[in-house]
């Protein structure tokens, strides 16, 4: 690990300034991801802004006809939240399915989705539902956010402070875990929202995408069946030691048709 300074702001204007004011420095969260980054002196920030201290990025919310979650909130409290379980319970199973219970106690949404690993859940669920990235400076709509492999539409100097998520009217998820790590081999999220139906896929490509053919399938038909109508391009899809690109074609439809039962019911 490299030297850097360490910083702890109680508040987000705390944390905003120091970030203008250090452009080498990197914003700390759950430290999943980037505490073995640093390790491994893949990475050499000048200083530490760590969020842990901020109340106002912590903590979920009812608010309008959906869910606000803030960026510090753990996977942890998204899974065990009466407040989601009611309004969106595809998200807590979502939830419930990162890592293992010491992952899900430290990674947080925002590190999360900040981060965009390729096989990372919370990007299926951001695009499934529609929802909105709220940061210091600006709101990103989910299908503008995630523009790449481990690439986003931050700026440097931009915090992630929630994520506010339009309920659906009904949605599900199902992932096929790798076996050591449980990120997401391939993961499906499948919602019916007020402005149609969204399918988005993580785990398969080397970012989260929307499957628009299945998209229009469920439109006309919201079954399983809706699945055998359509064409997964494994052209475009990761392969690597875990799955080939074809195994993960066929898992994307795999998941999709378990997806569309637990929204089902
Ligand atoms: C063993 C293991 C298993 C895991 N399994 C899974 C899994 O099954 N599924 C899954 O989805 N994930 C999994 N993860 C990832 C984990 O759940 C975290 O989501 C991930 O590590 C990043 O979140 P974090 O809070 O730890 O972020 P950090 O590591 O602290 O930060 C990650 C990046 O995000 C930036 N960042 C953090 N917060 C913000 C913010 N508010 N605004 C802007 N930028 C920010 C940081 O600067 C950094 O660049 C696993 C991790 C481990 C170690």
């Amino acid at each position: 690990m490299y030297a850097f300074d360490y910083h702890r702001p109680q508040s987000l204007d705390e944390a905003a300034r120091l970030l203008r004011e250090r452009p080498e420095a990197k914003l700390l969260a759950g430290g999943h991801t980037l505490l073995p980054t640093l390790k491994q002196r893949l990475a050499q920030p000048s200083d530490l802004v760590d969020l842990g201290a901020i109340a106002e990025l912590r903590g979920i919310r009812e608010e309008g006809n959906g869910l606000t979650i803030g960026a510090a909130t753990p996977h942890g409290e998204v899974e065990t939240s009466e407040l989601v379980r009611r309004l969106i319970p595809a998200l807590a199973e979502l939830a419930g399915e990162i890592g293992d219970p010491q992952v899900r106690n430290r990674g947080t949404l925002g590190g999360s989705i900040a981060n965009n690993d390729p096989a990372a859940d919370w990007p299926a669920g951001v695009v499934g539902c529609g929802a909105v990235v709220r940061t210091t400076r600006r709101e990103i709509a989910a299908d503008d956010f995630f523009t790449g492999m481990c690439e986003t539409a931050l700026e440097p100097d931009e915090i992630i402070t929630a994520v506010h998520f339009p309920r659906p009217k009904r949605a599900g998820y199902a992932k096929f875990p790798n076996p050591a790590s449980r990120y997401a081999v391939v993961g499906v999220f499948v919602a019916e929202t007020d402005d149609g139906v969204r399918v988005a896929v993580t785990g398969a490509g080397p970012c989260v995408f929307r499957l628009t053919a299945l998209e229009q399938a469920l439109t006309a038909d919201f079954t399983p069946n809706a699945v055998d109508g359509i064409e997964v391009d494994a052209a475009e899809l990761n392969a690597d030691i875990h799955a080939s690109a074809d195994y993960r074609a066929h898992l994307v439809k795999v998941m999709a048709k378990r997806a569309i039962q637990k929204a089902l019911g």
